[in-house]
């Protein structure tokens, strides 16, 4: 099978990336296998898959929410700054206040010393000149001490004002110190578990990416070996929906519509029902038993379909569409008709099962290829190209065929 087949089934279930990891396998975008991915993708690890991705993006829509949360802490914790401030501030005043204190409680002391309270009092009142001098010097003195009293009160209150917004702040940053803690050690146990959810999901992808290849290429072979089979209605109804599904394994323009050995090729030959003479052959002969698969050798579409025990027997043509150029192919002499008209189909995919009916000596297809004015050609140059390729990949299954040939003959 092509491999990019299976990577595109693979990414096909990594659709919703939205939280997926960059995952090594989420890669190419192909078209149309579909509908093998619909029919795997109901089983398996997909619905663990999903509710793991969901996990996935809650955690990391709450990351989203406390990177936002440190984000505005930070912010707040601005405050540490001012806090600083206050500090120096606090510091400076309290300073001042020391300096105005003691300014103030030396000259208290100096009166003290002197042992009378009053002497220097006395001294600038006996410095007076006259009476009304001596009230108005006794006067000053009282409002110059009530003044520088009333000064350092201020200071000291203006301190006492600061002292309580440090406080405040301290706490205020303190506690918002606790928050950034407690939200980092959330984060941290977030992450942890998107961590940890993020390698199960990958090992759960990896797992599912192996039971999907597994599968396809069990399909693969079991379309191989019916392909090579004689094979009952209801196997060709399950042969048609893999080869559908998994398309032919030769990138050819026409492949070789059936196994089996070639009896009759294209042209002139003798009439093979005896009597004299010699008849024009207008396809090629591929016998092998009845009920050996026919499959479409190119895409194209169903335009007839037809019943018959004469001529060509039951028989099937089909209409392509290569590089622009019309063909026709046909296949009779068919023991079933598997299609109908106006049906599209692959590639490699079954449409009938080899038969006798019809102008027949045994059990064969005989396959023609016609160009748009219904013209006959010969096969044999036509599906050159495929079968050589078809022979290349014989050898290449060579050794897989040993191995698969037990398992083969019990089912046969
Ligand atoms: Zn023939």
């Amino acid at each position: 099978m092509k491999k990019s087949s299976i990577i595109w089934l693979f990414s096909g279930l990594l659709i919703t990336q939205a939280v997926a990891p960059t995952s090594a396998f989420a890669e190419a975008n192909s078209s149309d296998k579909k509908s093998v991915v619909k029919n795997v993708e109901n089983k398996g690890f997909s619905e663990e898959i999903k509710k793991k991705r969901d996990a996935l993006l809650r955690l990391d829509k709450e990351i989203l929410s406390l990177e936002a949360e440190i984000k505005e802490l930070n912010q707040s914790l601005k405050k540490e700054k001012e806090l600083e401030k206050k500090k120096v501030e606090l510091q400076e005043k309290e300073e001042l206040l020391i300096e105005r204190w003691e300014g103030f409680s030396n000259r208290l002391a100096d009166w003290q010393i002197k042992g009378n309270p009053d002497m220097q009092f006395l001294e600038v009142l006996f410095g007076s000149k006259s009476f009304s001098d001596m009230i108005s010097r006794a006067y000053t003195f009282q409002t110059l001490m009530t003044a520088e009293q009333e000064q350092i009160e201020q200071l000291q209150e203006a301190t006492n004002e600061l002292e309580k917004e440090k406080d405040e702040l301290e706490k205020e940053v303190e506690e918002l110190k606790q928050q950034k803690k407690l939200v980092e050690e959330k984060q941290e146990d977030v992450n942890a578990k998107r961590k940890k959810m993020e390698n199960e999901l990958k090992s759960l992808e990896k797992k599912e990416f192996e039971r999907i290849q597994k599968e396809l290429k069990e399909q693969e072979e079991r379309k191989k070996r019916l392909l090579e089979e004689q094979v009952t209605n209801e196997q060709f109804n399950e042969l048609r929906s893999l080869t559908k599904e998994l398309g032919a394994d030769m990138n050819s323009h026409f492949i070789r519509p059936a196994t089996g050995r070639l009896t009759s090729p294209y042209g002139m030959r003798p009439n093979p029902f005896g009597g004299s003479g010699t008849e024009f052959h207008t396809g090629i002969d591929i016998a092998n038993p009845i009920g050996t698969p026919i499959m479409a050798t190119a895409d194209g579409e169903v335009i007839k379909t037809v019943h018959s025990n004469q001529g060509y027997g039951n028989y099937i043509v089909l209409k392509h569409i290569i590089n622009g150029k019309v063909f026709h192919s046909l296949y009779s002499h068919l023991s079933m008709v598997g299609v109908n008209v106006g049906e599209n189909v692959k590639q490699g995919e079954v449409v009938g099962l080899m038969g006798s009916t019809g102008r027949s000596t045994g059990s064969h297809l005989h396959f023609e290829i016609q160009d748009e004015n219904r013209q006959h050609m010969n096969p044999d140059l036509l599906l050159d190209k495929g079968e050589k390729k078809e022979k290349k990949e014989k050898k290449d299954d060579d050794d897989k065929a040993s191995k698969d040939k037990k398992s083969k003959k019990s089912g046969s």
